[in-house]
Formats: structure tokens, sequence, C-alpha cells
């Protein structure tokens, strides 16, 4: 059984989630409020924090910071209405793992949590290419020793190259398995992401590995 929170000040949607969630097996807790929410955080730990952006007291950003900060493992699914492409940034980039546009169905929310889980229960604990090392738990990054700090979504895009290397993933593929099935692959947000990576793991080496095919996409290089 996974434990759920539920952050969200609109008790319809709330009570939705809640209902969806239950019938589907989780165990459900609901917060309406990030000062609930945190005292919840207190007395119980949860698998997976479903998250509005719109809270009263605080922005669901910025208490998606403080959770990241508190508590690195939790999973945290965002819930937005605002669907742009700097929304969709800072919202990853406050350390959510995936976000979901309102309105949704339950079908989606469901499959987004299934492959969060399945995300996070990944049984190798760490990810080698050549002198570049992920660890998966820690979620520490190393090239050539030196450590390499990484946003939650760059850390996601380099596990997912990681995990395919030396193949040409193209933009349709990236944006499902990074972003999940609603994310348009057409977006730029996908290329900001790649210039993010790559000029934290490639631009201060010699080796690139990193490299777009034109009219592909892009391939992350096998190194000795
Ligand atoms: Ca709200």
């Amino acid at each position: 059984m996974t434990n759920i929170l539920v952050i969200e000040d609109e008790k319809k949607m709330s009570a939705f989630i809640q209902q969806g969630l239950e019938e589907a097996g989780h165990s459900v807790e609901t917060a309406e409020s990030p000062t609930l929410a945190k005292a919840r955080f207190g007395k119980s730990k949860f698998d997976l924090i479903i998250l509005d952006v719109m809270l009263p007291e605080m922005s669901g950003f910025d208490l998606a910071k403080e959770i990241r900060a508190t508590s690195p493992s939790s999973i945290i699914l965002m819930l937005t209405a605002l669907n742009t492409t700097k929304d969709k940034i800072q919202g990853l980039d406050s350390g959510a793992d995936d976000y979901l546009t309102k309105p949704f169905d339950l079908e989606e929310l469901h499959a987004r949590i299934r492959a969060l889980l399945r995300r996070n229960s990944s049984e190798k604990s760490s990810l080698h290419n050549g002198q570049l090392e992920m660890n998966l738990l820690t979620r520490q990054v190393l090239r050539e020793g030196i450590r390499i700090d990484l946003t939650t979504k760059e850390f996601t895009l380099l596990e997912f190259f990681m995990r395919n290397l030396d193949k040409v993933m193209d933009r349709h593929t990236i944006a499902r398995q990074v972003w999940g099935a609603d994310f348009d692959p057409d977006s730029n947000v996908i290329d900001v992401y790649i210039n993010h990576l790559r000029k934290k793991i490639d631009s201060p080496y010699t080796k690139k590995i990193l490299k777009t095919v034109v009219g592909q996409g892009y391939v992350l290089n096998k190194m000795e």
C-alpha cells in the first residue's frame, strides 16, 4: 500500500483525488493548507505527495522546495492549472518529480503515480558510464570524481539517457519517458533542459558525450 498526502485547498478537487486513490487501494490523507501539511509530515511518512500549486499561505512551488529540503526521497507530483513552459520549469526546478495539468481524469492520475512509483523502486542503486556515475539513492552525480549538482528534472533526464546509452532518443520518447504522457514533444522545454544538462556534464570536460543528432533527437555516448 502506498501512503499518499494530497495538499489542496479546493475541497471538491481534494475529495475527488482522495476517493479515486482510495478505490485504487492507496492510503490517502489530505491537507488543506501548507501549515496542515507540515503537521501531517510530523506524524506520518508519505511515499508520494500530490501538491497543488495554488494554495493559501504560500505557493506550491515554495512548499515543494521545503519538502525537498527536509525529505529528499519523497516523490512530489505537482498539480497545476498553469500550462506555460515557464511554470512547468519553475515547478520542476522547485523539486517536483512530475506535474499534471488541471483538469485531468483519474486514469491519467493513476498512470502518472504508477510511473513515479516504478521509477522510484528501481532495484539498481547506481548507473555508470566511464567516469560518469549517478547514485540513484543519494542522488549524487560525479564525473571524473567531481561532484555535479543537478536539479530534480535534470537528474531524471540524465538517468533516462544513462539507461539508454548510445541510443538516439527522439523527442517523443524523451517527452513521454521524462515528462509524462501529456507533455508536448514540440515544446522547447526539452531543448532547454538538454542545454542545462550539457553545461553541467559536458562543457567542463574534453570529451563531449551528450550529442544532438539533427532531425532525430539526442544521444548520450558510451565512454570507455
Ligand atoms: Ca488550490
